[in-house]
């Protein structure tokens, strides 16, 4: 069975390696096993020269594969930079514990192949760009069927719907610190200046380079720049309990408690580490949001995870119930993971992924004390800060998860979800 913290969601896709495009080395310090795959995710971020970077389960070595051949200076300078996250992510730091608080990866499934040849073949899904794919038939029958049951489960809590944005303020993510905890995978939105000249030049010369680029490159005239743009104010939404606590923000919680479910678009840009379904930049994410006194937070976490037990029962998926983390950036992540471990903040629902023998986060249950509570005096009414937790959904991974499980054929699928989907 996988190891629990598996590196294998971070398994980029697959580049030719050529001698003179590789470069080995040796971490500074060697690197535990427990942080193979969160190094080898953030080694994404470290440079736009490497095209793949491979850190075997050992951690003792580095290679890093590179979009073309680099000259000595280069490969100093490439190794300075993943040498300071090395450092920086391995000092100090201590093997959280995993808490499993459920087991049952060896459930038997019927299928073992990777379903993302043959859904991009029979053409049920569709690229745009890196992490960004369009859905067909096949897909989207699944996630309503799997949106269906998330939406009894909110129900069974008498959560109350919200519908949020997808842009969010940047004034919103800076009080809530995300900034300084996960820098590297925000979207920023910006539009044309108000200015007519600035316009008027986009219309005439904007045009896409080989890569896909927004340019607007004609010799002699003025191009698409950076001073063309507005200053920058709103980024795409990571995620969508932020914004229901900014509805909830600087007044007393009404009720003294709420639950909230809302769907929604998120956007997290994770780079040479956006490969299939698994990890997309634009997903889509249902939560139930619980806000309120501590023990009404966690009680309700808790019972949210025995009713998820039975639905996921009742499908046959083979997953694991186990402690997790969020994937901070490599400044806060010794720090802020040493927390989310020791207080049992986030519980992550991984399916098994049998063709590639590992499994993938598709839910995850958190806690962030009073976090939210305070960075935005959201209080109770002994004046105290409130306590919030969510219960997260990847629509995208779950349905893909089960299309690993049960295959692409709908009369191979577990009774309850074929004829939920396809009735007879
Ligand atoms: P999190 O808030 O990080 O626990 O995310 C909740 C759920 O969203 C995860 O368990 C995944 O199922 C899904 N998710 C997070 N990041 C991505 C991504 N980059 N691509 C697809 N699904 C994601
Ligand atoms: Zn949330």
């Amino acid at each position: 069975m996988p190891d629990p913290n598996s590196p294998s969601d971070f398994e980029p896709s697959v580049i030719p390696i050529e001698p003179s495009n590789l470069q080995t080395f040796k971490p500074v310090l060697p690197i535990p096993e427990h942080l193979v795959g969160e190094i080898q995710s953030k080694l994404a971020y470290v440079d736009e020269a490497i095209a793949r970077a491979i850190v075997p389960a050992s951690g003792d070595q580095i290679s890093l594969v590179l979009h073309e051949p680099v000259d000595a200076a280069r490969q100093a300078e490439l190794e300075v930079k993943v040498q300071r996250v090395v450092a920086s992510m391995v000092k100090g730091s201590i093997k959280p514990k995993v808490q499993v608080l459920e087991d049952y990866l060896d459930r038997r499934v019927a299928y073992k192949l990777d379903p993302m040849d043959e859904l991009l073949a029979r053409g049920e899904i569709s690229q745009e760009t890196t992490g960004v794919f369009s859905l067909g038939p096949l897909v989207t029958g699944l996630i309503g069927y799997f949106e269906g049951r998330f939406l009894e489960l909110a129900a069974s809590f008498g959560a109350v719907a919200y519908r949020f944005p997808t842009l969010i303020p940047a004034r919103y993510l800076e009080r809530v610190g995300y900034f300084r905890a996960f820098p590297h995978s925000l979207s920023f939105v910006t539009h044309l200046r108000e200015d007519l000249d600035v316009i008027d030049d986009f219309s005439q010369h904007a045009a896409c380079d080989d890569h896909g680029a927004l340019v607007g490159q004609v010799s002699y005239l003025p191009s698409v720049s950076e001073t063309s743009f507005a200053n920058i104010q709103t980024l795409l939404s990571p995620a969508v309990c932020y914004h229901l606590y900014f509805t909830l923000a600087d007044k007393p919680l009404p009720g003294g408690k709420v639950v909230a479910t809302a769907v929604g678009n998120c956007f997290r840009y994770e780079a040479i580490n956006l490969v299939s379904l698994e990890r997309l930049w634009n997903f889509t994410m249902r939560e139930i949001i619980f806000v309120g006194p501590k023990d009404f937070v966690l009680e309700n976490r808790e019972i949210a995870r025995q009713r998820m037990a039975k639905v996921l029962e009742e499908i046959g998926m083979a997953y694991r119930v186990e402690s997790a983390n969020d994937p901070f950036f490599i400044g806060e992540f010794r720090k802020q993971v040493a927390f989310q471990s020791a207080f049992q903040l986030k519980f992550e629902i991984r399916a098994r992924l049998p063709f590639k023998d590992s499994t993938l986060a598709v839910g995850s249950y958190n806690y962030h004390q009073d976090f939210f509570g305070r960075n935005l005096a959201i209080s109770l009414s002994d004046g105290s800060p409130a306590h919030t937790g969510c219960v997260a959904f990847g629509l995208e991974r779950i349905a893909f998860a089960f299309l690993a499980q049960f295959g692409l054929e709908p009369e191979n699928w577990p009774t309850a979800v074929r004829t939920a989907i396809y009735p007879v």
